[in-house]
């Protein structure tokens, strides 16, 4: 009997799915349905796509072709009364499986998973071309937004102290800002970054080139998909954490059970701990002797270990 289990159709969710997906991929005709396959390359399971109103997911399906499943059998998701309790996502998302799984238990070292060639060769050709014309190693920036599907201004760092780092990082990096923004859909939360030499703000880089890119270069960013995607591909990473931290907080998105050893953070003065609430008005002031010890920290350690 054929066993259809529906994904998380967030990006960030996706990611963090993929020991799960890795597990259930070893059971006998197992089927999943997704709206980020890119998640999960390398896993040998039968992808279905997702149907949903989430703009990028869509157009994610969209572009490759795949036809929406309106039909599956069970979820793979978080129970939120298990992250409130404490839970971090992989138990919580291990739990909602267990009984399919036959005492087998989901690898968090699973959630790695190597970048494709055929992706690296367009990431490596604009990495070229913003190098040599700018004459300095790209980083990453993804700065905070905001969507109107699920307008979640708890989780965002504060766009004052990204603008610190950004201002900081300046002299030394080829700044190339990534995000999909839409009217009245997706936008940057105000101030918006200034001082980037190159804005792609338009989704101008597909999912696959901004993997590919995140394995080359270092990545800073706010806590959202980039996070998990770091973990996936053990590429160099800085985040600023903001609030909400029942569920974006540090101890639930970096617990020891993953290789975080390429990723550094800093964290707000004050954080709000505990805090549950997408909408709460949480403190999120990052100091700046803070903010740029942390990032320069972060940066000799990983520039020693990656040779970058
Ligand atoms: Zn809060």
């Amino acid at each position: 009997v054929t066993i259809t289990i529906r994904t998380m159709f967030g990006l960030g969710d996706s990611f963090w799915s993929r020991p799960h997906v890795k597990a259930l991929s070893r059971l006998p005709d197992v089927r999943m349905v997704t709206t980020w396959p890119q998640c999960f390359a390398g896993i040998d399971v039968k992808l279905l796509g997702g149907g949903t109103i989430l703009r990028s997911a869509r157009m994610n399906v969209a572009r490759l072709r795949m036809k929406p499943t309106a039909r599956w059998d069970l979820k793979l998701a978080y129970q939120r009364e298990h992250i409130e309790a404490g839970a971090v996502h992989h138990d919580s998302l291990t739990a909602s499986i267990r009984h399919l799984l036959r005492g087998a238990v989901p690898d968090p070292a699973d959630i790695r998973m190597s970048v494709p060639a055929e992706w690296l060769k367009p990431a490596d050709v604009m990495l070229r071309k913003w190098e040599n014309h700018f004459g300095k190693p790209v980083a990453l920036v993804r700065p905070p937004t905001l969507r109107d599907e699920r307008v979640h201004t708890a989780r965002n760092c504060d766009p004052i102290a990204f603008q610190q780092l950004l201002d900081h990082m300046r002299r030394d990096y080829t700044l190339v800002a990534v995000a999909d923004l839409a009217p009245q859909r997706e936008w940057l939360l105000t101030p918006p970054p200034h001082g980037i030499h190159v804005e792609c703000y338009r989704g101008e880089l597909t999912i696959e080139t901004i993997i590919a890119l995140m394995s080359r270069c270092i990545t800073v960013g706010c806590i959202g998909f980039q996070l998990p995607a770091a973990l996936a591909i053990g590429g160099p990473a800085f985040f600023l954490f903001g609030g909400h931290y029942a569920f974006d907080g540090p101890d639930v998105l970096l617990p020891p059970i993953y290789d975080a050893s390429n990723i550094g953070y800093v964290e707000p003065d004050a954080p709000c701990r505990r805090c549950a609430d997408p909408h709460h008005s949480c403190s999120k002031t990052i100091s700046r002797h803070r903010l740029i010890a942390a990032f320069d920290a972060w940066r000799a350690r990983t520039e020693a270990r990656c040779g970058l």
